[in-house]
């Protein structure tokens, strides 16, 4: 895998998501089309000119030593830290990522910092390890759909919708917190799809956030789609409140918008 250097690697977040970020990877070779919110901003500002580019990710190779230098210095001020915002931590069949990413998780831990992740790829299980990697990270996926021909056009080389939600369980079933990322939700003129049938598979989670799809011309072309998310947010509060799972609906999903933009990720 090619490489680049940073200068710094943790940045405390402005969004709604997190406290402190790590972003170790220069694209993600996922390659979603929902369109991927990082390529398009890492093409705004010249970092890559394509998409075929952005699916050849390139990792930051001074990750760990920017990492023993930062530790100390922001320490005091994380509550806990975020991977990542601009790429996915475990990449599917990118085994050099996923390598980096339990490195800078267990460096984190063994400092007594705790991580917040997301992916729409696999865990693997040694993250269940707790000796090596502490027990109070808290495991995400991205899951809006349990249909793998959706998955072919939105998300084509990210894992299978089955293998995220078993490698989640996982965890789960070895005392680990889980939480999954219902975002972007598609519109029904691009997926009819039972909302339900998805949530029943994610009763074991500890949290869900819901948010509706963006940036995408579909969305806004569908007629009803601000009472689509509205009905949505009701069925994915109803259901959370049935299964005692938090949740968060994102800002502008639903009609009175939930205005809370900090500490989405806190968990209890
Ligand atoms: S997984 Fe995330 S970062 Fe990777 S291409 Fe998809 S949306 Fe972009």
């Amino acid at each position: 895998m090619r490489t680049i250097t940073k200068n710094t690697l943790l940045y405390k977040s402005k969004v709604e998501y997190a406290d402190f970020c790590i972003n170790h990877v220069q694209g993600c070779s996922h390659g979603c089309t929902y369109p991927c919110y990082a390529m398009m901003m890492a093409k705004r500002f010249g970092q890559i000119k394509s998409y075929n580019e952005w699916i050849k990710p390139k990792l930051v190779s001074n990750a760990l030593e920017l990492l023993d230098k930062e530790i100390p210095k922001y320490k005091d001020q994380i509550n806990f830290v975020h991977l990542c915002f601009t790429t996915d931590p475990f990449m599917y069949k990118q085994k050099e990522v996923c390598d980096l990413s339990l490195k800078i998780i267990e460096k984190l831990n063994k400092s007594g910092i705790k991580t917040t992740t997301l992916t729409k790829g696999i865990y693997p299980k040694e993250l269940s390890n707790m000796e090596k990697y502490g027990y109070n990270n808290v495991y995400g996926i991205t899951l809006v759909s349990l249909d793998e021909t959706f998955k072919k056009r939105f998300e084509p080389f990210s894992a299978p919708f089955k293998d995220r939600i078993k490698s989640l369980k996982y965890l789960h079933d070895n005392g680990l917190k889980t939480w999954v990322s219902m975002e972007p939700y598609p519109t029904p003129n691009l997926l009819d799809q039972n909302l339900l049938e998805i949530l029943d598979k994610l009763y074991f989670v500890d949290k869900i956030i819901f948010g509706k799809l963006n940036y995408n011309v579909k969305t806004s072309e569908y007629g009803d789609n601000v009472a689509f998310y509205a009905n949505c947010a009701r069925i994915v509060t109803n259901f959370c409140k049935r299964n005692k799972i938090d949740y968060h609906i994102k800002y502008g999903t639903q009609f009175r918008n939930d205005k809370t933009t900090s500490a989405v990720l806190q968990f209890n």
